[in-house]
């Protein structure tokens, strides 16, 4: 077993040299702040900027090594692959990307891009730099980039590169090979430095900042890297922690990190400081929320500071993290390889994110409509505001993306839900027909499947026989209020509040297949808010039973319109309906206030991470509000189970029926981890 396998790591990164002697950091503040790993950059540099030099670190670099085994420490070494500042800009102008006018791509107003193209000379350098850094007692290299901008690169190299490649000029590129291009100059500049480390024998650690629930625009796609890296990690720590934004980014994409990894570990880099705000520091209550939120996700935490050590090593948010660090290395059995319980998947769509917007404007959706910019879906909304559902309904589920959809362990999954997939190529579909024939349950939104994988609009759905609508679909937009309703009492309907409900923004209006049934019918837009109903619906939500299995469709932007238009308590009802007609819960807990809930396998043992974030409705967190009398159940596979609090809960009332474990946390403030065995 490798050394960052199956051991949680606690990962320290001190991200600037300011004035701090290298050494009295390493004694005062990695080594006391009960850190297991170190990744190095101030060592390397004054500033922000650090570039490894063998001629300029290497002695020192043997001397800083030497000391940190003395702590007990592994070392990686930061290795900076999409900058150069000034000075080896203007002398070596050959490294750099380049715009279409030739002119170099800056970065940070102080620095330029350097292209990574494998075969440009740059990389060549660069892995000779490699191959002495390599020599010395490392334990591993991190890759702070590489990214390939979405405006370059023209380089000489890649001009040459593109021409040979591709059989026509770079000015005669499309879209698609420009992309293609940079994500295969970032891919083999990756591979050649895993082929470099391999042929040194060494135990040594390759990573770098993967791209998690976004587009290729960095010619970074995580899939290809996958193989040539040994952890994968996502920046959902580096935040700021406005009313608006997602308290949920560290656990989605950890969440899909963790189903590219197969089964190598990933790792959450979280700023200490607020994103952008390199000398403000979080408060001690997001810092340790963060981290409990990233280890029960599966993710380890690297935790980052811009500022001097000197300066923040006492700060409430470093304290906070001491504390963190200690807790998770003193609780190791409960952070060893662990593995999801998800019975539901939620599908991250590449294919989407890279050429729905992009193609979506110059495309006809219909014969009827041209469908503009704003009419557009959003599915990185849609899959947040699923995620959002979900979370708060403490189901368990996995974020899934096409190349899962294309493996036999789908089936493990008893429901898949298809945010506004927009893209989706004909395997993928092929694939989630073959699902829900045997047996499997689709909930699918808005346009999904409309468009090819390079996200030219298709005439039906490619999923229109699974999903029970035929003919062609119109667009229908509620330009300002709309409702649906239910046409009759059905395993959705239940606990609804209201017999009217809001309707989503964008709609398409599909004609039901044979044996297709709608569920909720909208309403015909509406001109106005104080006007009487139309007389006029279509189908809202069909239910499709298809081979053994059975699609829901929802024809609207239901989700991202919840979140960013019309909240309401009806929707998120709805889906817990979905979920409950089509899947056997594996946790579920009543009680107020908002906990996230992850339960996860370690061998035959289960540990139960809980996760309150119930703050004063404001963010930072300062103080979280503790909760009383929660009611738990788990579906688990062992019999007589026993629970061990870490965080002072006590578990009472414990009752078991069959699969089923119950039981009441007397307490919960801001998390608690309990191993059940
Ligand atoms: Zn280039």
């Amino acid at each position: 077993m490798k050394w960052w396998e199956n051991q949680p790591l606690t990962i320290c990164a001190v991200q600037c040299n300011l004035g701090d002697d290298a050494f009295w950091v390493l004694d005062e503040y990695v080594a006391k702040q009960g850190f297991n790993t170190e990744q190095c950059l101030h060592l390397f540099t004054k500033g922000h900027f650090a570039t490894y030099s063998e001629e300029r670190h290497g002695e020192k670099l043997d001397q800083y090594l030497a000391r940190s085994r003395e702590h007990g420490l592994r070392q990686i070494c930061y290795y900076n692959t999409h900058c150069v500042e000034e000075a080896p800009s203007k002398e070596h102008p050959e490294w750099l990307q380049r715009k279409a006018d030739g002119s170099p791509l800056e970065a940070y107003g102080v620095c330029n891009m350097v292209c990574v193209n494998p075969r440009g000379p740059w990389h060549k350098q660069y892995l000779e730099n490699i191959r002495a850094l390599i020599k010395h007692e490392i334990d591993g290299i991190f890759l702070d980039g590489p990214v390939m901008r979405n405006i370059g690169c023209y380089c000489e190299t890649c001009q040459k590169d593109f021409l040979e490649k591709y059989g026509h000029p770079i000015e005669q590129a499309t879209r698609l090979e420009l992309q293609d291009m940079r994500v295969n100059s970032v891919t083999g500049h990756i591979k050649e430095t895993r082929e470099v480390i391999d042929a040194s024998g060494k135990e040594i650690l390759l990573y770098l900042n993967n791209s998690a629930l976004r587009g290729d625009i960095t010619g970074s796609n995580t899939r290809k890297l996958e193989p040539y890296v040994d952890l994968l990690g996502a920046e959902g720590g580096f935040y700021r922690p406005a009313p608006g934004n997602s308290i949920w980014a560290v656990t989605v994409k950890s969440k899909l990190l963790e189903t590219i990894g197969k089964g190598k570990p990933v790792v959450n880099f979280f700023a200490g400081n607020q994103s952008g705000t390199a000398y403000y520091m979080h408060t001690a209550a997001e810092t340790r929320l963060t981290y409990a939120t990233s280890y029960a996700n599966g993710a380890n935490v690297w935790y980052g500071i811009h500022g001097s050590p000197s300066m923040f090593k006492d700060s409430d948010g470093a304290k906070a993290s001491k504390e963190m660090n200690k807790f998770v290395l003193a609780h190791k059995f409960l952070y060893q390889k662990s593995h999801s319980t998800a019975r539901v998947a939620l599908m991250w769509s590449q294919d989407t994110a890279n050429n729905y917007g992009a193609s979506y404007e110059a495309t006809d959706f219909t014969e009827q409509q041209v469908v503009t910019a704003k009419e557009k879906g959003d599915h990185y909304g849609e899959l947040l505001s699923f995620a959002d559902m979900l979370l708060r309904n403490h189901t368990q589920f996995d974020i899934i993306d096409e190349y899962s959809v294309t493996l036999e362990e789908i089936k493990k999954y008893d429901s898949i839900i298809l945010p506004n997939v927009s893209c989706m190529s004909k395997e993928v579909s092929e694939k989630l027909e073959g699902y829900v024939n045997a047996g499997g349950h689709l909930l699918a939104t808005y346009d999904t499947a409309c468009f090819d994988e390079h996200g030219k609009g298709l005439s039906a759905s490619r999923l229109a026989h699974v999903l029970g609508v035929c003919g062609k679909a119109a667009l229908r937009t509620s330009p300002d209020v709309g409702y649906m309703k239910a046409t009759r009492d059905s395993e959705l309907t239940k606990g609804l509040t209201a017999p009217l409900l809001p309707n989503p923004k964008l709609n398409l209006e599909w004609t039901l297949a044979e044996g297709a049934e709608a569920l909720f019918v909208s309403y015909w837009p509406l001109p106005g808010c104080y006007v009487s109903l139309p007389e006029k619906t279509y189908p809202a939500l069909i239910k499709n039973a298809f081979g053994k299995g059975c699609a829901y469709y929802i024809t609207g932007n239901f989700a991202n319109f919840m979140m960013t238009t019309y909240a309401n308590a009806d929707y998120p009802q709805i889906l817990r309906n979905f979920i409950a007609a089509t899947s056997s819960p594996v946790v579920s807990l009543e009680g107020p206030g908002l906990v996230e809930a992850v339960l996860r396998k370690i061998d035959s043992r289960y540990v139960l991470h809980l996760i309150n974030k119930t703050g004063a409705m404001a963010r930072p967190f300062t103080d979280i509000v503790p909760l009383h009398g929660l009611k738990i159940t788990l579906s688990l596979d062992i019999k007589n189970p026993v629970l061990k609090t870490t965080r002072g809960g006590n578990p009472a009332n414990l009752k078991t029926k069959g699969k089923k474990l119950s039981f009441t946390l007397d307490a919960l403030n801001e998390f608690e981890v309990i191993e059940i065995r």
